[in-house]
């Protein structure tokens, strides 16, 4: 089985072949550090978390970098992202990342997003970025105007390969105000003159200023994976200009291509609309745990592929919570019955056995496929169906069945979707479990002190919420309606 991705650069899926055999280099651009994620945030990092995740699983010895972003980034309006949150919290600059840093790893742990390997900072990489723009300029790819320094794309004509724009098109469709220091429109700032009042900046050949946003990322990416690498990662919203702009100036500098794979994700959608401030839809990940548990929201993002967009909705967030319930469920009972089980297998289970094989199967092949996390979760549910139904079949399982779907579970559902953990916490939707033992308990006792008619009620009532009571010799048991 080979493993195929969707390379953007060639716009079709290929098999991936790392620069080095048995090792991947991935890099995915990282947070501006300036306010809280967002969900479009925790859409963004659980797509790529995944896949390192799963490109570990499949034996690769993975290196993972995730910049931050702490300098240099503007918003549309000019103003510099982390000035915005200077100027909202009277606080120092790096006071600004430092908080929203923490905030966010604190944010991501919650989805279960493991760190990256190294997370560079781009305020960490300023001598690297000015030696580049040094480079740039002695090829005759950049030219110095005013204190500022701009990469002439004219001089690169492969400039926009990634998103397929040409130079001619941007000039057409730029409502940005032509700046009279550019040679071209399309030109762009390697380096910025600080103006007397931006605090952030640093020395240079060309004075004081500060680096363009798309600069670190050249920087950061190949100083750790080498240039070559094998994968860069980003939101599809930052394929053109700033993908775009750190393939020109990478490839011009060194004249070997900058990476290999370009993988982009759709975007998060909230009730079909982009989310925006001005639109008031906007919701950080901090306000979505408030109302959903972090795992779910995980779930409900692998629910979809990579690729494409996912709506948010409460509809949606509810049937995600109720779907990794029943997975958590079935987890749960394995593990319990585990507890007092004994071993030797029977040809039932080793029937059984084979089926888990099957899954295994199944679910690598989902994942083989541009890493179709929606295939594999729907993988996750088939099993879950066929252990349920071992579960329900009143037979005895041996320990060793149960140690291979617990593991199977693990290595699936944990290490690589990251939505089973190896315990599962007993929040208020792990009490569920219990109620519903304590109310099967109590509808016993009602029938032995002949209470007919409350006991259908609490069996009818239960029906209604989607649990379905079956009266054994040995006792209730209860399963979920599907
Ligand atoms: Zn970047």
């Amino acid at each position: 089985m080979t493993l195929k991705v969707y390379n953007s650069l060639t716009r079709q899926k290929e098999e991936f072949v790392p620069v080095q055999e048995g090792q991947v280099g991935i890099y995915v651009c990282g947070p501006t550090v300036y306010e809280d994620a967002h969900l479009g945030h925790g859409k963004t990092y659980v797509n790529f978390d995944t896949i390192v995740r799963y490109l570990r699983y499949r034996g690769y010895k993975v290196r993972y970098v995730q910049n931050i972003t702490d300098v240099g980034h503007l918003l549309d309006s000019g103003e510099d992202r982390i000035m915005r949150g200077v100027r909202r919290e009277r606080i120092e600059p790096m006071e600004v990342v430092e908080k929203y840093t923490r905030r966010y790893f604190e944010d991501m742990d919650a989805l279960n997003v493991l760190r990256p390997d190294i997370s560079p900072r781009a305020s960490g990489h300023i001598p690297e970025q000015i030696e580049l723009i040094k480079a740039l300029i002695e090829k005759g790819y950049a030219y110095e105007v005013n204190g500022s320094v701009y990469f002439e794309v004219a001089r690169w004509p492969e400039y926009g390969k990634l998103s397929g724009r040409r130079v001619e098109e941007l000039m057409e469709g730029s409502r940005v105000e032509v700046n009279p220091d550019k040679r071209h429109p399309a030109d762009f700032a390697l380096w910025r003159r600080a103006e007397p009042e931006h605090i952030m900046r640093w020395p240079s050949p060309w004075g004081w200023g500060f680096p363009g946003w798309h600069l670190e990322c050249s920087i950061m990416s190949t100083k750790y994976l080498g240039q070559p690498f094998d994968i860069h990662g980003g939101g599809l919203e930052n394929k053109f200009p700033h993908h775009d702009c750190e393939i020109a100036q990478s490839e011009a500098a060194a004249g070997v291509p900058f990476c290999h794979y370009w993988l982009h994700n759709g975007m998060l959608m909230i009730s079909g609309e982009e989310m925006h401030k001005s639109l008031g839809n906007f919701v950080t990940l901090k306000e979505a745990f408030e109302q959903y548990s972090p795992l779910a929201i995980r779930f409900f993002v692998l629910g979809g592929h990579y690729r494409s967009p996912l709506d948010f909705s409460e509809t949606a967030l509810q049937a995600a919570s109720k779907g990794l319930e029943r997975l958590h469920w079935a987890v749960q009972a394995v593990r319990e019955r585990l507890l007092a089980a004994d071993s030797g297998t029977d040809s039932t289970e080793r029937a059984f056995m084979a089926k888990l094989a099957e899954h295994k199967v199944r679910f690598v092949e989902a994942m083989d496929d541009d890493f179709n996390t929606a295939a594999a979760v729907g993988v996750l549910f088939d099993l879950t169906r066929e252990v349920n139904t071992l579960l329900d079949s009143g037979e005895e399982i041996s320990q060793e069945t149960l140690v291979a779907i617990d593991d199977l579970y693990r290595q699936l559902g944990g290490d690589v979707l990251g939505v089973i953990p190896d315990e599962i916490v007993k929040g208020v939707a792990g009490l569920e479990q219990p109620l519903i033992e304590l109310l099967i308990e109590t509808r016993e006792k009602l029938r032995e002190a002949q209470k007919w008619d409350l006991a259908d009620e609490v069996r009818a009532r239960l029906a209604e919420l989607g649990i379905v009571l079956e009266d054994r010799p040995e006792g209730a048991r209860w399963r979920i309606s599907r």
